[in-house]
């Protein structure tokens, strides 16, 4: 495998701008503080960006306090071209954005590419909902008066946003905040900055007028951001990442009862009925389990697998997962890259050993692989007792662990068993069972059938402990949107 990165990749990088993005201007960090950007599929440096201080992050604060009113006022059409045009731009340098997020996140092109496809869409979703923003009109029950709402942008949005999809989750929060009227600061992970600044110099391409959208990269974080948080100026916090940030995150956010957004963790279950097609299942096993390594909140974490069956699907994945080829997610014919960073694969590593020990059977895999970057080899383990850490947590990475049931009553118990809530996929050909177990699930998003649930079009989130609000569909443009009643006497 090359340790290197290509002339071209290096050519890409240095046309990606490193310094803050603050009032339409790029700044290095006050005090002149880089982060190192490493490559996971060889831990070496292939780039550094500013460091931002508390003090540069209060300057990002006050830019979009500056830019609120004059983008709120923009006229809702102008807003919409403005996204249209932003996913003009993004579609036509897919090969770009995606060589940048495979060099900093390791997924393979091929994945990277379809980031950019599903990123690009929240651009042109949001485009066509800015100009369909509406109130109402009422008569009174009593009929004595009328009822009008009006809606108004939230203001100021803390974006806060994880590296494992480190575009999507970035359109997916600015996309309905522009489309909304919203100015925002945006805080990219400190692992895959590059993307995230590589999109706001788009946005400046496209017209963005300045102060509108500010970015910070920083690994200040927990001193830097917490001030934010608690600024009066700022009007609401939208965070995708993890559960223990999120619970830190509300907590902060009480202070000044901020509008709050929560994309958490998820510890999904895919459910697999006697009656499913089992070809589709492994089928839609394979993405819900690898997209992105494992490394999605989304991902298939527990295979809940009908026993009458279960020989016939773990014999199946596990052929198909010894087909995946792993390395450098830039080199042809790589299906599976390396995880994120050294301790994502230790976690890996000891969930799997763990489950081990607890008496779980290694079907493929289960060990780390080659002696640089972070590989660890797409795994299936069966007979994963119930008090494994590997049902417990979220694994993010390739690794399905496969349980039995032999009732739909036993399959919603232990699918139900988590303080997770944010994805499920069943596979069934039954009509009458899909709304049943839809409706008893306790999660925000059910694949059935299907191995994946993004879509620009619907709404994404979760309940429990994967947190709360909606992003993407008709409902994500409300997060950022207040309503104002008016009562009027008639
Ligand atoms: P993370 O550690 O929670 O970090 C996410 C973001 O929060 C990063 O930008 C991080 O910055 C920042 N952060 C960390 N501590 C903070 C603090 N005290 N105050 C403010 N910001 C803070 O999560 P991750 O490891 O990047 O991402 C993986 C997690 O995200 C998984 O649990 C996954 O399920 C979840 N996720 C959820 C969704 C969803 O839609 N529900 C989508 C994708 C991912 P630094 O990088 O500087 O630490």
């Amino acid at each position: 495998m090359r340790m290197t990165i290509t002339d071209v990749e290096q050519e890409l990088v240095a046309s990606v701008p490193t310094g803050l993005f603050i009032a339409g201007t790029w700044r290095e960090a006050s005090d002149g503080a880089r982060i190192e950007v490493e490559d996971p599929s060889t831990g070496l440096v292939f780039a550094s960006v500013a460091d931002a201080t508390v003090a540069d992050g209060d300057a990002a604060l006050a830019a979009a306090s500056a830019a609120q009113d004059e983008w709120a006022h923009t006229a809702p059409r102008e807003r919409a071209e403005l996204l249209r045009r932003a996913f003009e731009l993004l579609t036509s340098r897919a090969q770009d954005f995606a060589t940048l997020m495979t060099l900093e996140v390791g997924k393979p092109l091929a994945e990277s590419r379809a980031e950019v496809g599903y990123g690009a869409e929240f651009l042109r979703w949001f485009s066509e909902e800015a100009v369909r923003i509406s109130g109402s009109w009422t008569t009174a029950p009593d009929g004595q008066g009328r009822l009008l709402t009006m809606k108004k942008p939230v203001g100021p949005t803390l974006m806060v946003t994880p590296w494992n999809f480190p575009l999507a989750m970035g359109t997916r929060k600015v996309g309905p905040a522009l489309a909304a009227g919203c100015s925002m600061v945006v805080k990219p992970a400190s692992q895959t900055p590059l993307t995230m600044l590589a999109f706001a110099d788009l946005l400046r391409e496209a017209g963005l007028p300045a102060g509108v959208l500010n970015v910070i990269t920083t690994t200040r974080t927990r001193e830097g951001m917490e001030p934010l948080v608690r600024d009066p100026r700022t009007r609401k916090l939208t965070f995708t990442g993890s559960t223990p940030v999120g619970r830190r995150l509300v907590e902060q956010s009480a202070s000044q009862l901020l509008r709050v957004s929560m994309e958490l963790g998820g510890n999904a279950p895919f459910i697999v009925f006697e009656d499913a097609d089992l070809d589709a299942a492994v089928e839609g096993a394979m993405l819900a389990k690898m997209r992105n390594m494992g490394e999605a909140c989304t991902a298939a974490n527990r295979f809940l697998v009908h026993e009458s069956v279960v020989g016939t699907f773990v014999e199946a994945l596990t052929a198909r997962m010894a087909q995946l080829v792993v390395g450098r997610g830039s080199d042809d014919g790589v299906t599976v890259g390396p995880l994120i960073d050294s301790t994502a694969l230790a976690k890996v590593a000891q969930l799997v050993d763990d489950a081990v020990v607890r008496g779980a059977r290694v079907v493929c895999g289960g060990k780390v692989v080659g002696d640089s970057g972070y590989f660890y080899a797409p795994t299936v383990v069966t007979d994963v007792p119930p008090e494994a850490a590997l049902h417990g947590e979220e694994i993010f990475g390739p690794v399905a662990p496969v349980t039995t049931f032999r009732t739909e009553e036993e399959a919603l118990a232990a699918a139900n068993a988590t303080e997770y809530g944010l994805a499920a996929y069943v596979y069934t050909r039954d009509v009458s069972r899909v709304i049943r177990v839809c409706e008893a699930l306790e999660v925000g998003m059910v694949g059935v059938n299907q191995g994946s649930v993004s879509n620009a079009a619907a709404p994404f989130g979760g309940v429990k402990a994967s947190g709360f609000g909606r992003e993407g569909g008709p409902d994500g443009i409300e997060e950022y949107l207040e309503t104002t009643y008016v009562g009027l006497a008639t």
